[in-house]
């Protein structure tokens, strides 16, 4: 067959990138970069190794019904006739004994693109029977959209940046940001290592000498996890005391910023945010933050790139509050070269039509639709009353694997215990499968014509239906159509259309002008465009307003800003009061004796450290978990000293633990990485027994709490002891 056009669609921050796949006798043999995107759209290394999953002997093959306990992993094979049957009886039976309401969607986004996109297929479904409690907002930046969406209303789609105008920028700043490792689109790599290339400057902001700092040689700002808003409020303490600060210009195009840099200086409670207050927070020199606060004037244009990890943190939308002040206060945002501080989602361009979530048939008021935040879909399981819902009998997933993804592990657990039924479209069997009643064998990439829509960059994806499903899998399109048909809504959820027909019904109404030529390269792009986001309103914010309320960008909040005094404050006093503790110079051993001991036997010389639990290069989430050339069991990354402390040497199984719960993971040495900070790897597949996961994954250590206002997960700067198990000592 040769090379034929393929997309990787993973829910990774590149969600779309361009492959061509070479199929010899049958077989894919490899993966390659398809020229016709260019040099700049570029696959990671999980998408040239696509193939391993499509063959991997771990697929699913066969429709899977629950004989065994839950997570015992003991199911039976089924016919599709029987587990269809089974999944349509039960959800007619809960419904009418229930409600609508008895029924949550947990499905995600394991499976993107325009028409097989498991979290829209999912609630297609479910609305064309009727709906469903769904879960609002995601685990990877709702802290940010929250506030992104406060301070510019709805022009946020309009607020981030062409990656090829990084040509223009003399400052990079990658501020919790590891683009190279944890993709932020397929084109900001290339970009920013031409940038490096060119001899831009380039600073990262992070706990950690990341990958990308590393590869693009960046000079490293090592702050304190979670401590980025003080960092932020130092250099905007600076920006605003320099004689270049213009307070006219940033008055007419916010609202709101007064209170924000009367806060900053000191005047609100006393306190004034300069770098000698925020350095012993952040852990770094106060001479540090006064260099950097000046390379803001002097580097200019300054590109800000913020990660999601600095939303990931305890008060998560104060740094996106402070990305966006600091790039207005310094006059870099709305120019080439720079940015405005917000997420570079994709910028307006390529229109592409997608399947919607609500039929075209059905209006949307008769719909059943109940949110709870997703940080919260076991809480609600558990306390629905809390939420104002009824009892919750039947989780649905597609695509999503939210028993090991979500926050606190062994909550889901409880919550998947707790209802009558769970139903999970898979590939693989994952936690969130084992803990299922039935498991429908889903159809992986290769076995889907889909169109592919990146998450940042200006060009859409095609790829053909290169196989038909291994063994009985079939296309989550097709289990919702069956399950439609025999619950009397097939003609609503297809909408009367078969998969290709969506396709081509989805290509006519985009804005792809050649569809044969489309299909046969897999690629359509724009001409390359350059555009700073919102560059008119920063032009001439009076004759082009934001679609904000004021027109201009919105950062009032008196809620942010009292409640961000009393959490400095009180973060300030457990400072003092626990010095040795927090200075990451000599962390001391002596677990606290007041503190949890889960899953493990009596502790005797743990020491306490802040997590970090980010992507890595090999799992996408918890995707890859089941792969050959994946890690069964975690590593735990620490600095040389800090595990020379607790007695322990490379390689060693350590115990890592909390009030939530405790894993065991390999310790791996980090030289990279500030003292009194560890960082966990992310993706792997929890095997929990009495509270304590062999396999090391990450969420059995993390809390469905959440941040300030928008419920968001905490995922870094996570009090954790570390200490190897009672056996292991010598
Ligand atoms: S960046 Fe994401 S979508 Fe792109 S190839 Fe890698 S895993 Fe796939």
């Amino acid at each position: 067959m040769g090379l034929l056009p393929y997309f990787c669609g993973k829910d990774c921050g590149g969600d779309a990138c361009p492959l061509l796949a070479e199929v010899e006798a049958g077989r894919v043999v490899g993966m390659h970069h398809n020229p016709a995107a260019g040099q700049w759209i570029r696959a990671c290394g999980k998408g040239m190794r696509a193939h391993i999953e499509h063959y991997s002997p771990n697929r699913i093959t066969k429709p899977l019904v629950r004989r065994g306990p839950r997570g015992s992993g003991d199911f039976v094979e089924a016919s599709w006739d029987e587990a269809l049957a089974l999944v349509a009886r039960r959800l007619s039976e809960i419904r009418a004994e229930s409600r609508l309401g008895a029924v949550m969607s947990i499905a995600s986004a394991g499976s993107t693109g325009a028409l097989h996109n498991t979290e829209v297929l999912a609630l297609r479904f479910l609305n064309a029977i009727g709906g469903a409690v769904h879960v609002s907002g995601n685990y990877s930046s709702n802290a940010a959209n929250y506030a992104l969406a406060r301070m510019f209303g709805a022009s946020v789609g309009e607020s981030g940046f062409d990656p090829a105008s990084l040509a223009f920028s003399n400052l990079i700043v990658l501020w919790g940001a590891n683009p190279l490792e944890a993709r932020l689109g397929a084109e900001l790599p290339s970009r920013l290592v031409e940038a490096k290339k060119r001899g831009s400057r380039i600073v990262a902001i992070d706990p950690r000498y990341s990958r990308s700092a590393r590869g693009l040689g960046a000079e490293w700002i090592p702050v304190r996890p979670g401590t980025d808003p003080a960092l932020g409020y130092a250099l905007l303490y600076e920006i605003v005391n320099s004689p270049q600060y213009d307070h006219e210009y940033v008055a007419e195009r916010a609202e709101g910023f007064d209170a924000l840099v009367r806060f900053v200086l000191g005047e609100i409670d006393g306190i004034p945010k300069s770098p000698q207050w925020a350095a012993p927070i952040c852990g770094i020199e106060e001479s540090m933050i006064r260099r950097l606060a000046r390379l803001w004037w002097q580097e200019q244009p300054v590109m800000l790139i913020p990660g999601y990890s600095i939303q990931r943190v305890e008060y998560g939308e104060e740094a996106f509050r402070l990305t966006v002040a600091i790039q207005l206060a310094a006059k870099n945002s709305g120019k080439l070269g720079a940015s405005n501080g917000s997420i570079n989602n994709r910028l307006p361009g390529i229109t592409i039509a997608k399947m919607r979530e609500i039929p075209e048939s059905i209006p949307s008021e008769t719909v059943y639709s109940a949110k709870v935040p997703v940080l919260r879909w076991a809480d609600a399981v558990l306390n629905p009353q809390q939420y104002g819902l009824g009892k919750i009998r039947m989780l649905y997933s597609a695509g999503g694997n939210f028993l090991n993804q979500g926050a606190n592990i062994q909550k889901n657990i409880e919550a998947f215990e707790a209802v009558d039924f769970a139903v999970c479209h898979e590939l693989f069997l994952t936690p969130t499968a084992r803990y299922s009643d039935v498991v429908l064998p889903a159809a992986d990439p290769f076995e889907k014509e889909d169109i592919g829509i990146p998450w940042a960059g200006d060009y859409v994806l095609y790829k053909p239906k290169i196989f038909e499903p291994e063994g009985m899998a079939r296309s989550d399109f097709q289990i919702f159509s069956e399950l439609a048909e025999r619950l009397g809504a097939k003609e609503i959820f297809t909408g009367g259309k078969n998969e290709s027909q969506w396709i081509a019904y989805l290509m006519a109404e985009s804005g792809i002008p050649d569809i044969e030529a489309f299909k046969q390269s897999g690629f359509y792009a724009m001409p390359q465009r350059l555009r700073a986001g919102l560059d008119a309103f920063f032009a001439d914010p009076a004759s082009n307003p934001l679609q904000t309320k004021t027109g201009k960008i919105e950062f009032s909040s008196p809620l942010w800003t009292y409640e961000m005094a009393r959490f400095w404050e009180q973060r300030n006093g457990a400072k003092e009061d626990n010095a040795a503790k927090e200075d990451d110079t000599a962390p001391k051993g002596n677990a606290d004796p007041k503190a949890p001991k889960k899953g493990q036997g009596e502790l005797s010389d743990g020491s306490s450290f802040k997590l970090l639990t980010p992507k890595v290069a090999e799992f996408v989430h918890s995707q890859r978990g089941a792969f050959p050339d994946s890690a069964k069991k975690a590593r735990i990354h620490m600095h040389p000293e800090d595990l020379a402390l607790i007695g322990a040497t490379e390689g060693a199984v350590l115990s890592i633990w909390n009030d939530y719960g405790a894993v065991l993971a390999v310790a791996s040495l980090d030289a990279n990485i500030r003292r009194g900070t560890v960082w966990l790897e992310e993706g792997v597949w929890a095997e929990p027994e009495n509270g304590l996961d062999p396999n090391g994954s990450a969420n059995m250590l993390t809390s469905d709490r959440g941040t300030l206002e928008s419920t968001s997960c905490i995922m870094h700067g996570i009090e954790v002891w570390i200490e190897l198990p009672p056996g292991a000592r010598s």
